[in-house]
């Protein structure tokens, strides 16, 4: 079998679109969408991730405001910070770039943040809302994956689903999401028995555990939908050519740069077995910030009364 690639970029893109739309039609009733993003200290990895969620604001027409405290910064500064932003009414989303300097309790940052301006869906009142299915905003990798797979036309209901990776980002949504979409849904940890047999079950596998190209033959049950949530590095030759073999792009790539991206699924055997599954790169990472500006736009509407 020959899989159909799950094109996360187009998905993005179609989302997008329909953001910018939603957008204009907010200013045209008097409001347009704004996104604070406090970015705290000068982690280079941080800095690119802002950089590309600002760029994204401009094309939507969402108005963006960056607060960059310095690496000094102390806990009690960032909640002054974030307590100012969640009073300002112009202000709808507000973000917290991750990690925070060390000297700062994060948990308490993060807490600070009003529920109904918590466009990353990490406040543990978003996350009783997903629970119990009340409107709310819920964490953008795994709501942008239940939107790529809804567009690429792929059932859930009544189907089994086995997410591995239980972190509160990533595995814990995405399994409650997929049980909203009537899945039967197994969680799978580094402490799950027979880890392959239980992944066989799954007619939708999503692997988001951070090592590479861990997800093989073993896993996948033939037919299944894989979806690849990990972002991991090949830095030596020999692992490139060992889960690309005969791809002279990817080489080349490896020559320029010294590394390529690779998933937590081997990609042959996801193209052997699967039916479809999402390509790293090009297919979950996209759909993230896709789905920052959809939350954005629906927290300036749930503020306002608007509707979703
Ligand atoms: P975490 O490290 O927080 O969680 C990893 C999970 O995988 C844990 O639950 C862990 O189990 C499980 N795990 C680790 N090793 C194994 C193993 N050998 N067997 C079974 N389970 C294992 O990672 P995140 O959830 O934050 O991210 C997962 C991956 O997704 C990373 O590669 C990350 O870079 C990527 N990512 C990609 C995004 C995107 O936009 N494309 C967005 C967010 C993340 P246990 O709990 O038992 O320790």
């Amino acid at each position: 079998m020959s899989a159909a690639i799950l094109n996360g970029v187009q998905t993005a893109q179609q989302m997008r679109a329909e953001v910018a739309q939603q957008v204009l039609q907010m200013k045209e009733r008097g409001h347009q969408p704004a996104l604070a993003v406090i970015l705290a200290g000068d982690n280079p990895a941080s800095q690119i991730y802002v950089r590309s969620k600002i760029r994204a604001c401009a094309e939507l027409g969402i108005v963006s405001e960056e607060i960059l405290p310095p690496a000094s910064v102390t806990t009690a500064e960032l909640l002054e910070i974030v307590h100012r932003l969640n009073q300002r009414d112009d202000v709808d989303g507000i973000l917290v770039q991750l990690p925070l300097p060390v000297q700062v309790d994060a948990q308490a940052v993060l807490l600070a943040v009003s529920p109904d301006k918590d466009v990353d869906g990490f406040h543990p009142v978003s996350v009783g809302r997903l629970v119990t299915r009340r409107p709310g905003l819920t964490p953008c990798t795994p709501t942008g994956i239940i939107e790529l797979l809804k567009r690429n036309g792929i059932p859930m209901a009544g189907r089994e689903a086995v997410v591995i990776g239980r972190s509160d980002i990533v595995g814990k949504p995405m399994a409650m999401l997929l049980l909203h979409e009537n899945a039967t849904v197994t969680i799978a940890h580094s402490r799950t028995k027979d880890l392959p047999g239980v992944c066989q079950r799954a007619d939708i596998l999503v692997a988001a555990i951070g090592q590479t190209g861990m997800v093989g033959r073993d896993f996948i049950r033939p037919g299944a939908v894989v979806v690849d949530v990990g972002m991991n590095r090949l830095t030596t030759r020999e692992a490139v050519e060992r889960f690309y073999p005969g791809d002279a792009r990817r080489m080349e790539e490896f020559e320029r740069r010294g590394s390529t991206l690779i998933g937590d699924v081997d990609p042959v055997a996801a193209h052997e077995l699967a039916s479809a599954f999402t390509p790293v790169p090009g297919g979950v990472g996209p759909l993230t910030i896709a789905q920052l500006m959809a939350n954005t736009v629906t927290a300036a509407k749930a503020r306002r009364g608007w509707g979703r």
